[in-house]
């Protein structure tokens, strides 16, 4: 893909899953990656595969957290020599019923996919304005910000906020060259989707709700991060790109 030779991208949650999948396609584009995650094991495993491929670094950082995560970006954009590429990634997920949600369960998913969203996209913006060379954001949401999908009331008010947070940014960053888009996949085979809700839901979601009738593949978003990234789509802001397999055409 166009213009991703070299670039500086940091992915945000990356030590398994899409964001992992991303941080690979990245290097196989050329660029140079560098990844974060809660866990510094997973961070070392995962930064030392992506060696194999290219120049990759990482540090371990909960994106929850606004002091952790200053220190993650400015390891980030030392490592990089400037961040070009933002995929904001990192978050979690699992189903209960609304009548269920505690308080402490209902901040522990805002904090990371909407609060963590919000600052890591902050911080990067903020340096990519200073150094006054644009730049390219991409946050995750979710077929879940357009859809209610039963037990997810915190995850899908989470993704939902993601579309709105991604299109005014894109608004008020565009004067910077800085493009500003989300992805909203739908029912992805990764860890999180075989923690977060049974094989049998999955699996009956998939049969009924999925016109491709599959789940999708890391690979296949990591396709979409790189494309919304790249010189392919530099007239491409503040938009939401579906991957989804045909789920939200039903
Ligand atoms: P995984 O659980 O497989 O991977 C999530 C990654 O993010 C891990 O590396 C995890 O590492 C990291 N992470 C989680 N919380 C934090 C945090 N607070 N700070 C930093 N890193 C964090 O998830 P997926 O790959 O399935 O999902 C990735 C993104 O895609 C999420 O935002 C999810 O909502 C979204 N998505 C997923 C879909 C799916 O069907 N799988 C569908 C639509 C959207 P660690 O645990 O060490 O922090």
């Amino acid at each position: 893909m166009r213009g991703l030779d070299g670039k500086g991208v940091l992915v945000a949650g990356a030590s398994r899953g899409i964001g992992h999948a991303a941080a690979r396609r990245f290097l196989e584009e050329g660029s140079r990656v560098f990844i974060c995650a809660r866990h510094a094991e997973g961070v070392e495993e995962a930064v030392h595969e992506l060696a194999a491929l290219g120049e990759a670094g990482g540090v371990a950082c909960d994106v929850g957290d606004a002091a952790d995560v200053e220190r993650m970006i400015g390891a980030a954009d030392a490592f990089l020599g400037g961040i070009d590429v933002l995929a904001g990634n990192a978050g979690i997920a699992w189903q209960e019923d609304f009548l269920d949600i505690t308080l402490e369960h209902w901040d522990t998913i805002l904090d990371t996919n909407l609060r963590g969203m919000f600052l890591v996209a902050q911080g990067v913006a903020r340096r990519m304005v200073a150094r006054g060379r644009g730049g390219s954001i991409v946050l995750m949401s979710s077929t879940n910000a357009y859809e209610g999908e039963v037990g997810y009331a915190h995850y899908n008010a989470s993704k939902g906020a993601i579309t709105m947070l991604t299109r005014t940014m894109a608004v008020e960053l565009g004067r910077h060259a800085i493009r500003v888009n989300a992805l909203c996949p739908g029912k992805i085979a990764t860890p999180l989707q075989a923690v977060a809700e049974d094989a049998e839901y999955t699996a009956r979601y998939v049969r009924e709700r999925i016109p491709l009738g599959r789940s999708g593949t890391v690979e296949e978003v990591a396709a979409a991060y790189a494309f919304l990234a790249s010189d392919e789509a530099t007239f491409i802001t503040g938009e939401m790109l579906v991957v989804d397999g045909g789920q939200l055409a039903m």
